[in-house]
């Protein structure tokens, strides 16, 4: 049997395209994918607490809830979900062949990626160690910030943009201060942002540092930093470390049968269409996307891919 359409991806663009599929009798199935350390089915939503600015909710909506609600809308018009992960996919012949990480093979006659991106981290000596082993290094402060070992503590930040003043912002909650470490002297978080954080008299800055090494034998007891202006290195006591630097788009699995920008993002060659380089694949979100990276704008995209993909199928004869 060949599937009409494979959905890879359940955040916001994966769950969209799928409503729009199912509802245009595409039959989607979506492979959610399973949790791992770097990422959860429903994607980067999962890992964030308020969402403040989702058209539709006035008074703002827990990211996990939200990520709720868009699956159930998705199954009300009888999507297939499979709880797998796609592990490889085989694009040079049509149908296309993809194979889950449950040891299942499918065919499809058209495939969206939504497959979002991971959170980066600084590649420093001690980091994974005390990253994995729940030492007080953490790329999620949404997730772990609220963990008894951090409170009453000073907590450190690294980055400086909208996500680094987001989990300053939470930080505050339960650190006795945080101070937020910037490579450069101005920030790239947005204005209200940057205002709200202005206004935190919990949250302080180191300007043009980089922090080359995580101290500490089980627990973080520290930082090693880097002025990049005076070359003087120096070791800041704190009780925690969030890393806020970013994300790299999940790719890897395409194993470049889809052209990718030098980033890892998918490029999509003709604006406003999500056409891949790969005729009948699409993509859509986060993977796609390496300028807006909004909830909403990956489910805008979602829907476009589901529409791009319903439009291929019928004027290549298989709907
Ligand atoms: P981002 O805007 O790409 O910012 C990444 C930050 O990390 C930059 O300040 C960058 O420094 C720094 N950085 C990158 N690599 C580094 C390294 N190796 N060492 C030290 N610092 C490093 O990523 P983001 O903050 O995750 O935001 C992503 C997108 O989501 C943005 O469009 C943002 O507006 C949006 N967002 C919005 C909200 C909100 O509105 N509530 C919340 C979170 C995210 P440089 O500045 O020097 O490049």
């Amino acid at each position: 049997m060949t599937e009409k359409l494979v959905i890879i991806g359940s955040g916001p663009a994966g769950w969209t395209a799928a409503i729009y599929a199912a509802r245009a009798n595409l039959n989607p199935l979506v492979f959610e994918g399973e949790p791992s350390a770097a990422m959860v089915p429903g994607g980067q939503l999962m890992y964030t607490t308020e969402v403040e600015n989702y058209p539709g909710f006035p008074p703002g909506v827990q990211g996990t809830e939200l990520m709720s609600l868009f699956r159930k809308q998705a199954e009300r018009f009888h999507t297939r979900i499979n709880p797998a992960d796609i592990t490889s996919v085989d694009f040079s012949s049509h149908p296309f062949l993809l194979k889950s990480s449950d040891d299942t093979e499918v065919k499809a006659s058209t495939v969206i990626i939504a497959t979002g991106a991971t959170a980066n981290w600084l590649n420093l000596p001690n980091e994974q160690r005390l990253a994995q082993s729940g030492g007080g290094v953490s790329a999620c402060a949404i997730c772990d910030g609220a963990l008894p070992a951090y409170r009453d503590k000073v907590l450190a930040v690294v980055g400086g943009g909208d996500s680094a003043i987001e989990e300053s912002l939470y930080l505050t909650k339960f650190a006795s201060k945080v101070i937020i470490i910037h490579r450069r002297d101005t920030l790239r978080a947005s204005p209200i942002m940057q205002d709200r954080a202005k206004a935190n008299p919990k949250i302080e800055y180191k300007w043009n540092s980089i922090i080359t090494d995580v101290l500490g034998d089980k627990s973080i007891t520290g930082i090693q930093l880097l002025d990049k202006k005076t070359k003087e290195e120096s070791t800041l006591n704190c009780g925690g470390l969030f890393v806020a630097i970013g994300h790299t788009p999940n790719t890897a699995f395409l194993n470049g049968q889809v052209k990718l920008d030098d980033k890892g993002f998918i490029v999509t060659p003709k604006p406003w269409r999500t056409a891949t380089s790969v005729e009948g694949v699409f993509a859509a979100g986060d993977v796609m996307d390496p300028y807006y990276k909004q909830a909403v704008s990956a489910a805008g995209t979602g829907c476009m891919s589901a529409l791009d993909a319903e439009r291929w199928l019928t004027h290549n004869g298989f709907a």
